[in-house]
């Protein structure tokens, strides 16, 4: 009883490769969210159905598009690596860049309190001078 809810609980935490792949098509439009975009590319990654599944349907979506606007001098495209590869990038990027002001927000916390803390211990010197 209690394995069964333990696995339920997993269950429901990790999305299944039925899920996923019904967000292919939004995936393939680029109409995902950062990080839903992040945890697609995790999981196709480590699961060979769902990298299968998702490279036939951006070839046909391709070649769809192509059918559609036959202008399009990109030709159809074939490799989702170069898709994936993206997505790894713009992640990659946008994670750098909130590290990065994270740092940033700390460094001036600790800068604003170190500046309050001398001038408490100047006020704090200066009464104690003023008192003696
Ligand atoms: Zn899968």
């Amino acid at each position: 009883m209690e394995k069964k809810s333990l696995k339920k609980y997993f269950e429901n935490k990790e999305k299944t490769c039925k899920e996923y792949q019904k967000t292919f098509g939004d995936y393939i439009e680029e109409k995902l969210s950062l990080e839903d975009e992040h945890l697609l590319v995790l999981h196709v990654k480590k699961c060979k159905e769902c990298m299968e599944e998702l490279e036939a349907t951006y070839m046909f979506a391709s070649a769809f598009k192509f059918l559609e606007d036959n202008d399009d001098d990109e030709g159809i495209r074939t490799d989702i690596k170069d898709l994936l590869k993206k997505s790894e990038e713009e992640y990659n990027y946008v994670k750098r860049h909130n590290i990065t002001l994270i740092v940033e927000i700390i460094t001036t916390a600790v800068l604003i309190g170190v500046i309050i803390a001398f001038f408490i211990n100047a006020d704090i010197r200066e009464m104690l001078l003023w008192g003696k």
